[in-house]
């Protein structure tokens, strides 16, 4: 069996021309243009190009797009201001600090000063609270792009079992808590593992759906996951540079072995990355929505 390929650039195409007409519908209509602004702290070049990437998507969809970068000894009082500022700003509907901050800066400190109505990441804890409960709030972003290509490729999750590798606080926990829940995208019987799990392939043999968010290239080998299993690669790891200079990706699972056995599966790149950038682009849009008393 060779599996059914999941293309995030497809599913995020797809919700990239449904989010397209809605910003078009909504500046007809209520002459509403939803913005974000990016805030870059520092040179690190694998942030640049995600906040490259993230204006210019919010471009391509008519969305208000403002970057700004500060040297990366900006103090942390500075920052704060800032966010203060665009809190404030009506024509932003959304606020992005691109992580990681430089080590003088506490990265806590900065995420809770977003006002919880503009944090479009989905980390402020009030949105972190109300998503454990159930709640209507930002979702993280890649934990949400998880759940929609999950759902648009027709993978059941209710009753599943669901092994997630990893428990950051911005992927494996989010969508270990995302797929327990009592609705639609949900229902799943959750495992989470990491680097105290006793035998992590005991777990994966058995699950129906598999999230890999290690951060290790090509972790999960096809001796570890059973015959049509569903899984989902979030690692983006570089293992090495192509002879134009091009960053060669790994995800964190073996992807030419898996794919014989499983029935779906992610590729890296191309899956989980472009539906993170979309999801940010549609909590923005939310956000507008929200703040128009249109949501
Ligand atoms: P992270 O904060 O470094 O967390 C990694 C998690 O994996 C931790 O919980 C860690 O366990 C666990 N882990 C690491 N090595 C392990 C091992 N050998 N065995 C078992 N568990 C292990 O990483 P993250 O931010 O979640 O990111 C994970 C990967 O996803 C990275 O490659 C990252 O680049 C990628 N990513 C991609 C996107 C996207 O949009 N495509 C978004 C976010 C992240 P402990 O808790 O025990 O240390």
């Amino acid at each position: 069996m060779s599996a059914k390929i999941i293309s995030g650039t497809e599913v995020a195409k797809e919700i990239r021309a449904e989010l397209k007409t809605e910003v078009e519908t909504l500046k007809a209509k209520h002459n509403v243009v939803p913005g974000l602004v990016t805030i870059l702290v520092g040179e690190d070049p694998a942030s640049q190009s995600y906040v490259a990437a993230k204006n210019k998507t919010a471009k391509e969809l008519g969305i208000h797009s403002e970057q700004i970068t500060l040297p990366a000894d900006t103090p942390e009082d500075e920052l704060l201001n800032l966010v203060a500022k665009c809190n404030q700003d009506p024509k932003i509907n959304g606020i992005l600090v691109q992580l990681p901050l430089p080590k003088h800066i506490d990265e806590a400190k900065v995420l809770y000063a977003i006002d919880p109505d503009k944090d479009v990441d989905g980390f402020h804890p009030v949105n972190v609270g109300k998503m454990v409960l159930g709640e209507q709030c930002f979702l993280p972003c890649t934990p949400h792009g998880i759940l929609e290509l999950l759902t648009r490729s027709g993978v059941e999750t209710s009753g599943a079992e669901v092994v997630i590798v990893g428990r950051s606080n911005i992927v494996g926990k989010p969508i270990a808590n995302l797929m327990l829940q009592k609705r639609d995208g949900g229902n799943a019987t959750v495992t989470l593992c990491h680097t105290r799990t006793k035998d992590i392939a005991a777990h994966t043999k058995r699950a129906d759906i598999i999230i890999a968010a290690v951060g290790v290239p090509k972790m999960i080998t096809a001796d570890m996951v059973k015959d049509g299993v569903a899984v989902i690669d979030v690692g983006v790891n570089r293992i090495g540079m192509s002879d134009s200079g091009k960053a060669i990706l790994a995800g964190d699972v073996d992807f030419a072995g898996i794919k014989e056995k499983a029935a779906c599966i992610t590729p890296v790149p191309g899956g989980v990355g472009p539906m993170t950038i979309t999801m940010l682009m549609k909590n923005t849009v939310q956000a507008a929505k929200q703040a128009a008393g249109l949501a």
